[in-house]
């Protein structure tokens, strides 16, 4: 019995692995801080599940437009444009349950066979898995420790090919915190304009910025038309379980990734997509307050992981990870790779985290070791976790 081959291409987010053996320790009596999940440890604000609760009770419970309902997609519409200072027509949004599908969609709809696409490593993992999937070719760019981990736009732009279609960006980033700034963002727009490229701008962590200032290249001349803006309700919201995210993207490219959530899911769950209506009009101060309590955290996992011998953590600027460099660590203590450091931390100490391994390939210009925690974890966990992970590391 064969399978598709395509399917070995398809790769996954390890996350979700550790996840499982997370849970497999839990269920056998350990103790485990873990690090490892990208999700806000926030509920739901209570106005955004109550306006879902009256959605249901008064029967939204049918199907919706494969694009989302009219009312969200103006909301939705008018916060992308007030945020990004761009004109945008509820036309050109598309609703889907969480905002993944629309990385799945977009990459469908645009790239063929043999086309370059242009991504963040180490990233999102699921970028490659897909770039891939549909038989592109990917093309890293390397977030160097050295630079902060922004991009190399002048690498970058040595990268375009005539095959090149797609560019994919992340800000703030998904593993390392790394924002890109106003002029790196601008030099890359003038570099989709002049190679006529589409760019797929996951904006899923906007709101969650500490320092410096967030900027979509959707803003800048001749964007608006090839931007995909991904952005969505679960990490803004502490929403990841209701599955609601959105792309704003052309109209026309807007209607084929419309058929595609025709051919896959119909469309979103209809009365949560009342909950998303609540969220972008009701009061903020909930966000406000999260983000708050997430800058404290970052200062605290920081300075925690820098007392540990042999890691040295840098200062995000956005989303809620840390991505310290953990050579010195396995250097010390004999680990090959950051792979085994993260079983050793599981294992010997209860604390999860991932290693390097679970964002994408690397490059040859990057050598180091490096783990991912996500401190979207109360404090009390925070200073519990690096603790037992400094008694790890000095124990051995
Ligand atoms: N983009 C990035 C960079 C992410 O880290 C995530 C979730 O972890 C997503 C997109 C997907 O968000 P959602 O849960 O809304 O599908």
């Amino acid at each position: 019995m064969n399978f598709a081959d395509r399917m070995s291409r398809l790769g996954t987010e390890n996350a979700f692995e550790v996840l499982a053996e997370v849970k497999k320790l839990e269920a056998q009596g350990r103790d485990v801080v873990s690090f490892a999940i990208g999700e806000p440890d926030f509920d739901t604000p209570e106005h955004i599940k109550e306006a879902a609760i009256r959605a249901m009770a008064g029967n939204e419970t049918h199907y919706a437009p494969s694009a989302g309902i009219l009312p969200l997609r103006e909301e939705i519409a008018s916060y992308v444009a007030r945020t990004r200072n761009i004109e945008v027509h509820p036309d050109e949004v598309v609703v889907t349950p969480g905002a993944k599908p629309i990385m799945f969609f977009t990459i469908q709809a645009l790239v063929n066979p043999g086309d370059e696409v242009i991504y963040p490593t180490p990233g999102f993992p699921i970028y490659e898995s897909l770039i891939r999937f549909v038989g592109g070719h990917p093309v890293p760019v390397p977030l160097l420790e050295e630079r902060n981990f922004s991009f190399d736009v002048e690498y970058l732009a040595k990268l375009i090919t005539p095959k090149t279609k797609l560019i994919i960006l992340n800000s703030p980033q998904n593993p390392t915190g790394g924002m890109l700034s106003y002029e790196d963002l601008r030099f890359l727009s003038e570099l989709a304009v002049q190679h006529d490229l589409w760019v797929l701008a996951d904006e899923i962590y906007s709101r969650i910025v500490y320092s410096g200032e967030f900027h979509s290249i959707s803003s800048f001349p001749g964007m608006k038309e090839r931007t995909v803006i991904l952005d969505g309700f679960s990490k803004t919201y502490a929403m990841t379980g209701w599955r609601l995210g959105y792309g704003v993207m052309n109209r026309r490219l807007a209607e084929l990734v419309a058929r595609l959530v025709t051919n896959s899911e119909s469309c979103t769950n209809t009365f949560v997509q009342y909950g998303g209506i609540a969220a972008l009009t009701g009061p903020q101060d909930a966000v406000t307050a999260m983000v708050a309590e997430f800058k404290a955290r970052r200062d605290l996992i920081v300075e925690e992981l820098n007392r540990i011998p042999g890691v040295k953590c840098l200062v995000p600027g956005g989303a809620f990870y840390v991505y310290p460099n953990v050579s010195g660590v396995c250097q010390n203590l004999g680990f090959a790779s950051a792979k085994e450091l993260q079983q050793h931390f599981l294992h010997a100490a209860g604390v999860a985290v991932l290693p390097r391994t679970a964002f994408g390939s690397r490059t040859e210009h990057e050598n180091g070791e490096y783990i991912r925690l996500s401190y979207a974890t109360s404090r009390e966990k925070i200073r519990e976790g690096i603790s037992r992970m400094r008694e790890a590391v000095e124990r051995a």
